[in-house]
């Protein structure tokens, strides 16, 4: 034999001469799981473009405007659309749209939603876009640097090779989220089907007798959690529930809420919520039957529900000026009016700002200085679990407190949780089992595991919070700013926000699940940071004992394989 080469395959034929092989006895199981990479399985779970043939990809090349943070994989064709509402309301007409900004907030979910692709100029692989457009299994591309939006002038500009390049709201642009490119004009694309994939399920089903650790999913939605569990998951890991708060008709709900006068408002607010958030835990319950639900409880700073500063300060300073040319008494009246309620909302926006804002009033603290909120959420999921077992459904409910750092907290939280479960039970006559637990996402939380064991009954670890404040890096400025350059230049071998850091971050990890099973032995483990559906941060998963990992829906296969070829290289 003078020479041999490796046949090139797609990856929908790595996986079919990988299971056809096992099939026909020619390698082992284990050794067809080994020969399929998980990027080859994510290949064929997101819409790629259709540009294999040699015209179509210098085509692609000649359009290439941008490449930076791949966020969330996929290719998605649109028009761009510079804010949220445009993309909503074009996205409701039925239009393609990628939604652009310089950065997304709770606020803009909306528009994410509506729209098939996200791009940004600011953040990285954990910033709030790339979170969501993961969750939501929506291709995006962060931090592309190179772009300057003006979204006044609905427009962005881009340096191509010396040239400037303009791009309007309206054109046509192309993202791929797995290869962080973004195209000017419409690239062809191709469509997944899951279900059809016969080959793939096959070698899915093999990794699920192999794997030790269990595969649940990030989801919020009922329609999320569906799709997950089509795709295997076995429960789910964390429901954000904040995300429930930002549809249309729920928004200015929760802000009275944030801007109520008194606890009596407040709690007048968090009334009109109660049967929301309970029909969304129903759905949540119903879709994972017989699974694990972790629902967590409030974790953002408040502020972020509201309006910015910036813009109530432009829309003030708009009004007063329209307010010179209004003649009629009942013009003028109404300008006032509106002028004395955003005056109302900006001082409250700006009481609740702060200087740093993800280590200030979030998470459980919250829950802590605002119990009623902590009580609502807990009625609503202890009423919910109550209605879907009456159905006869198995329901599994697991309430999770964000952001703990001491024990005391915990005692504190679960005082009220518990009070909560007594009413629900009482008033409804069912009682339903639930857990009670803590995220791991601040090291002092790890570093006294032992201490938060004696009232979590079950940790997971916020491998993003984790992962900032132990590298003591903002997950939100980074990536922009150092850590990509950081990796380029070898200062890191690897982004600790995309790939867990086991030498840092992994080793709070390991001790934290040493320290909580001395104190609960066998106590349930797993992680629902984004490192969650990171093929090499699995591998690590699976080396500390952990029971789960749980990442987006749509990462849930790639997970299922990563778990399984960790158990044969373990062996
Ligand atoms: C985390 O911090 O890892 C986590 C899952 O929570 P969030 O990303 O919502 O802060
Ligand atoms: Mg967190």
């Amino acid at each position: 034999m003078l020479q041999t080469r490796n046949g090139k395959r797609t990856a929908r034929a790595a996986i079919k001469i990988a299971v056809d092989l096992a099939d026909e006895k020619m390698i082992t199981r284990d050794e067809a799981i080994m020969r399929v990479t998980p990027e080859q399985v994510d290949m064929l779970l997101h819409p790629q473009f259709g540009g294999d043939t040699k015209a179509e990809a210098t085509e692609a090349g000649r359009r290439l405007v941008e490449k930076a943070v791949n966020a969330s994989p996929g290719a998605a064709v649109g028009v761009a659309a510079f804010d949220a509402d445009t993309a909503e309301k074009w996205g409701n007409e039925g239009k393609d749209v990628i939604m652009v900004r310089p950065e997304t907030r709770p606020d803009d979910v909306h528009g994410m939603i509506a729209a098939r692709g996200i791009l940004t100029s600011k953040g990285g692989a954990t910033s709030h876009a790339a979170v969501v457009a993961r969750q939501f299994g929506t291709p995006a591309v962060c931090g592309a640097e190179n772009l300057i939006i003006d979204a006044g002038n609905r427009l962005f500009i881009a340096d191509v090779a010396g040239k400037t390049v303009e791009v309007r709201e309206g054109e046509w642009l192309s993202i791929d989220g797995g290869t962080a490119e973004v195209f000017r004009g419409q690239l062809e694309t191709r469509d997944p089907d899951f279900e059809h994939e016969l080959e793939l399920i096959t070698l899915l089903e093999w990794a699920d007798e192999i794997r030790r650790l269990g595969v649940r999913t990030n989801a919020d939605y009922p329609a999320d959690a569906e799709r997950a569990r089509r795709y295997g998951a076995e429960g789910i890991g964390l429901c954000r529930t904040e995300h429930m708060f930002f549809q249309e008709e729920r928004l200015p709900i929760m802000q009275q809420m944030i801007t109520a006068e008194s606890r009596a408002h407040r709690k007048a607010a968090l009334d009109l919520l109660l049967p929301m958030q309970r029909g969304d835990f129903e759905g949540l319950f119903r879709a994972m039957e017989g699974c694990p639900v972790i629902i967590r409880l409030l974790d953002p700073p408040l502020h972020e529900f509201l309006p910015s500063q910036h813009a109530l300060v432009q829309e003030l300073a708009d009004l007063k000026v329209q307010l010179q040319h209004f003649r009629s008494i009942s013009e003028i009246d109404s300008a006032l009016a509106q002028v004395r309620e955003k005056e109302d909302i900006l001082e409250r926006v700006e009481s609740l700002a702060e200087s740093n804002p993800m280590l200030g009033l979030r998470g459980d603290r919250l829950g802590i200085m605002m119990p009623e909120i902590t009580e609502m959420q807990t009625r609503a999921i202890l009423e919910a679990a109550v209605a879907v077992s009456k159905e006869g459904l198995d329901v599994k409910p697991e309430i999770m407190i964000p952001l703990s750092s001491h024990v005391n907290e915990l005692t504190v939280l679960k005082k009220v949780v518990d009070e909560v479960a007594r009413e629900v039970f009482s008033e409804t006559g069912t009682t339903v089992e639930f857990l009670y637990g803590t995220m791991i996402e601040l090291p002092r939380a790890a570093l006294t595991a032992d201490e938060m064991a004696r009232e979590a009954e079950f940790f997971s670890f916020g491998t993003n919070d984790l992962t900032q404040t132990t590298f003591g890096m903002s997950r939100d400025d980074a990536e922009a700013k150092f850590l990509i350059n950081y990796v380029k230049t070898g200062v890191l071998p690897t982004n600790p926000f995309q790939e867990l850091d086991r030498g840092g971050v992994g080793k709070l990890v390991e001790m934290a699940v040493r320290l909580g099973r001395s104190t609960r032995p066998g106590m349930s483990c797993g992680i629902c940071g984004e490192h969650g559906g990171e093929p090499n941060s699995i591998e690590f998963c699976h080396l500390v004992g952990l029971d789960y990992v749980s990442c987006s829906p749509f990462r849930v296969p790639v997970a299922r394989l990563a778990a399984a070829q960790a158990a044969v290289n373990d062996r």
